[in-house]
């Protein structure tokens, strides 16, 4: 037989309704968060995540799914949501209209990684992109949508990271302090990083090997070279959070693996799982709507790994939703029922009760083994009494309780 392909998952029928649980928690938020849905393709030009992504990041480097299509164009799948969001902003006018513009998304992402848990090779992200506002507000805004739905998962031992990368002005004194650092040490790093001196040196802090992260330990820090500006927005956004109440950590070591971000960047990681522990990651990405072709514009966002979400809100014992179950079994006794069953139940579907009945032939007692099975709310036999009288036996089968109703009755006694 034919397997499902490495690092991909199935959602079985059995367990959906957790996603749908997940899904309808982000709907509900975004929509009083203001957030509206954009769905953009799930692939797109290879050059998009080259200029928009950043090609010494991981993901370009060594994680896209890369193509030539049939008339010969370099194609790849979403392996962000970010870029995409920025390419329909500018494709489709949306700087025109009135900022800041608030969108959100649930897309899959595909990345050739290497499977293991909390790592897939497609995940679904939710994400939010902010355009439009270069207030720090904008980033509170933004962290707090995270912050509100992971409490909502009844998520308790995640703590906020943030830090400042700093803007186009002061990243030149930081690379150039950087290159210094690395310089002298590059021999004990990974052959990755090596490129990454001269490209691209902040990339190198946010490399996973090991003996990198070991020499990456005492780099300079990106707070020491700040320039005013920036250190004002930073202490600005610090006070917003702790005016909401919002615990944080300054993480200066924190510079996560996408080239577009400026200043902001933060996290929320995990205490209950284990090695691949950050559930959420986004900052401030000034230059990526300009470096995509569009007019200057602000714009921030995050990206949240739904999967991973689910394992940390399991992890710390929430229960995602609840199975669905149909509200009612209606069993036909014997064969000439089987026909008036059927008509009984789509009556009862028409009325919004999930019912259902048998479709496999079966007896009376494989049908109330079955209906047992399926965990339904309420069971009832149809047989030629039932229909004589118009009355039936609802059993309920959480209680063990019986009532005779009449049949017309079964929807508004069911709740309908
Ligand atoms: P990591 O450092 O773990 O590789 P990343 O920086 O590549 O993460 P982002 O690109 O910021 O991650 O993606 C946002 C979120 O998506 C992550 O915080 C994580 O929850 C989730 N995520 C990223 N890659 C994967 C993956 N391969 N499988 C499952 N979830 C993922
Ligand atoms: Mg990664």
């Amino acid at each position: 037989m034919i397997n499902i392909p490495k690092g991909t998952k199935d959602v079985l029928p059995e367990e959906s309704y957790k996603w749908h649980y997940v899904e309808g928690l982000i709907r509900e938020l975004a929509r009083t968060y203001g957030w509206r849905e954009i769905r953009t393709p799930t692939f797109e030009h290879t050059e998009l995540f080259l200029r928009g992504v950043g090609e010494t990041t991981d993901i370009v480097n060594k994680e896209m799914y890369t193509f030539e299509d049939k008339g010969k164009r370099s194609i790849t799948l979403k392996c962000e949501g970010t870029a995409g969001a920025a390419r329909a902003f500018v494709e489709n006018g949306l700087e025109n209209q009135a900022q800041p513009t608030k969108m959100y998304y649930i897309t899959p992402v595909f990345r050739y990684e290497k499977p293991q848990s909390g790592r897939l090779r497609e995940h679904h992200q939710f994400g939010v992109e902010l355009y439009g506002s270069d207030s720090p507000f904008a980033e509170a805004e933004v962290i707090l949508t995270a912050k509100t739905l992971l409490n909502r998962l009844g998520i308790q031992e995640l703590v906020l990271h943030i830090n400042s990368i700093g803007c186009p002005v002061c990243r030149k004194d930081y690379n150039a302090a950087l290159k210094d650092y690395f310089a002298s040490r590059i021999d004990r790093m990974c052959p990755t990083c090596k490129e990454r001196l001269n490209k691209n040196p902040l990339r190198i802090l946010d490399c996973k090997v090991p003996e990198c992260g070991e020499v990456a330990k005492d780099a300079p820090s990106t707070l020491d070279y700040l320039c005013g500006d920036c250190v004002t927005h930073m202490e600005k956004l610090k006070s917003i959070l702790s005016g909401l109440n919002i615990p944080y950590v300054i993480n200066p070591r924190l510079v996560r693996g996408l080239d577009y971000y400026t200043r902001t960047v933060f996290e929320f990681i995990s205490q209950s799982i284990g090695a691949q522990s950050t559930v959420c990651g986004g900052g401030r990405y000034n230059n990526l709507v300009e470096e995509i072709g569009g007019k200057p514009t602000p714009a921030v966002g995050f990206g949240m790994g739904i999967e991973r979400l689910m394992m940390v809100a399991e992890a710390e014992g929430a229960s995602l939703g609840m199975p669905e179950r149909p509200d009612i079994y209606i069993a036909p006794l014997g064969e000439e029922q089987i026909m008036p069953a059927y008509l009984l139940v789509q009556e009862l579907r028409a009325k919004g009760i999930a019912a259902e009945t048998d479709l496999m032939g079966r007896s009376l007692k494989a049908q109330m083994k079955y209906a047992d099975k399926i965990r339904t709310n309420y069971i009832a036999v149809l047989g030629a009494d039932e229909r004589a009288s118009g009355r039936i036996k609802l059993r309920n089968m959480n209680n063990g309780i019986e009532e005779t109703i009449r049949l017309e009755d079964i929807a508004v006694r069911l709740g309908r």
